[in-house]
């Protein structure tokens, strides 16, 4: 078998008993990646000349008999949006083009301790604002299983490359649904953490209150094995919670007896493929069987979750992005008078279309007049949902839902952005509540396209969402489907 075709616990047990190099991994990795990124468009950069020196030092380390950590000398991808520190990060964006970090994320840096091996980093939607990332001011990201479709957004490289063999496992970042829609796109695992589980220091802001790091992986063990490397407190993000790590790997338990599952009522009746309903209640009845609970529960806000989230996370966006002025770093137009028209070229220049618009909705909704109206009105509908959510959790240990409306769409078929945006109508009620939700592949459509079963969990009930996960994949082969590139 190819090296590059393994998850991160059977290369880790090859590593350890030394019956593999991680020269060899990374080897078989970058040239993965030279031959078919052609096709694939996954990465912003790669690291090849790096990622094979970290290499060789980690094989020292094993020759001296040193126990390894888990992720000791697997390669990984990282979302162009966390910052690595000497290696350009550019969040696909025509601002950050050749901007290089003078520092680490604490994700990178807490992966480096544990000796994981960076081999590139991943194209995005501009600014992480999109579901398909066709929004990359760089070039479109394909999908793997269908090389004329998207592989979702907007983490999109960061989930092609996993399935595509470019990677062992990649960083994401989810503020509305950015790693687990690509995951479900790309018949991966992907996890939304709890909003402060993961520390967001070094990750590019585009909406603080809803922004996560999370892993995008080939199946819920590897998941579980990045999620105890980047979670916990961090001193340089206040909203990390300051709450013990559980080892998330005593959840991956095949067994969900008596387990509550919540199905929210009303959310399998319209405006999904039908497909991707057939899968779901599927996956509905495999979870019946295996003898977990199932009970309708009542989310009467969710339907106003999709405006509240685009109204917030464009004021925050707006306010995030305000620190590109052309002055501090990034692109600068090159032709000015005054500093007015400095501030005017650069950011007309430099962002994209999609990044324009949400900074223009984000200002009309803080401004003077319309504050009340849309602003304060969406943070007080948040709280409603979020109390949806916790008296669900009363009743229930996980809730069940499709992640997307519809598998991978075509390049260029969604042009409308309001189209785009009801992609996420699965996902952004999870951000708004700041609840962790993975994705997990459970079915392939008549085009062979995958589809995605989305479980959430209460805040910081990640391991009940694992054992959900693992269970479901435990008694499933669609995680173990590759496609043919
Ligand atoms: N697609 C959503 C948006 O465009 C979510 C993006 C994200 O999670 N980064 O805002």
């Amino acid at each position: 078998m190819e090296l590059y075709k393994l998850t991160i616990h059977e290369a880790n047990k090859l590593l350890s008993n030394r019956e593999i190099s991680a020269k060899q991994l990374a080897e078989s990795v970058l040239k993965r990646i030279e031959e078919i990124e052609g096709k694939v468009n996954a990465f912003n950069t790669i690291t090849a000349e790096e990622a094979l020196k970290n290499a060789d030092a980690i094989d020292k380390l094993i020759q001296q008999g040193e126990e390894i950590s888990p992720l000791a000398g697997i390669p990984m991808g990282v979302k162009d949006n966390i910052c690595t520190s000497g290696i350009k990060t550019t969040c696909s964006s025509k601002m950050l083009e050749n901007f290089v970090p003078p520092y680490d994320a604490t994700v990178i840096e807490r992966l480096n301790t544990h000796n994981a091996i960076l081999v590139g980093k991943l194209n995005m939607d501009e600014f992480a604002m999109g579901s398909s990332t066709e929004n990359s001011a760089f070039k479109n990201t394909r999908n793997p299983w269908s090389l004329e479709r998207v592989p979702g957004g907007s983490s999109g490289g960061s989930a092609a490359s996993v399935i595509a063999g470019q990677a062992l496992f990649s960083l994401g970042s989810d503020t509305g649904g950015s790693i687990r829609q690509p995951a479900a796109f790309c018949g991966l695992v992907g996890l939304k953490p709890t909003y402060g589980r993961v520390s967001r220091y070094g990750l590019v802001a585009l909406a603080s209150s809803f922004d996560v790091v999370g892993p995008i992986t080939k199946d819920v063990t590897d998941c579980a094995i990045v999620l105890n490397v980047i979670a916990g407190r961090d001193v340089k993000d206040v909203t990390t919670a300051d709450k013990p790590v559980d080892d998330y790997r005593t959840a991956l338990k095949d067994d969900v007896k008596g387990m509550k599952i919540g199905i929210p009522k009303g959310f399998l009746d319209k405006g999904l493929d039908s497909e991707v309903r057939t899968s779901i209640h599927q996956a509905i009845k495999l979870y019946e069987k295996l003898g977990a609970e199932l009970i309708e529960i009542d989310l009467p806000h969710a339907e106003y979750a999709l405006p509240v989230y685009y109204i917030i996370a464009c004021a925050e966006a707006s306010s995030s992005l305000a620190r590109y002025d052309g002055i501090r770093y990034g692109y600068r137009a090159d032709d000015y008078d005054d500093l007015e028209e400095l501030y005017k070229k650069t950011r007309s220049q430099a962002f994209g279309s999609e990044v324009k618009r949400r900074i223009m909705l984000g200002n009309f909704v803080i401004g003077a007049d319309y504050y009340e109206d849309y602003y304060l009105k969406a943070l007080k509908v948040r709280t409603l949902i979020r109390e949806d959510y916790a008296k669900a959790f009363e009743k229930v240990d996980v809730i069940l839902s499709p992640t997307t409306p519809t598998s991978a769409f075509k390049i260029g078929e969604k042009r409308e952005p309001m189209d785009m945006y009801l992609s996420d109508i699965y996902t952004v009620p999870v951000n708004i509540a700041g609840l962790p939700a993975i994705s997990i592949p459970c079915g392939f459509d008549a085009n062979g396209l995958p589809i995605g079963l989305q479980l959430i969990g209460d805040l910081f009930e990640e391991k009940k969402l694992l054992q959900a996960a693992y269970t479901f994949e435990q008694n499933t082969d669609y995680h173990k489907k590759e496609p043919i590139l």
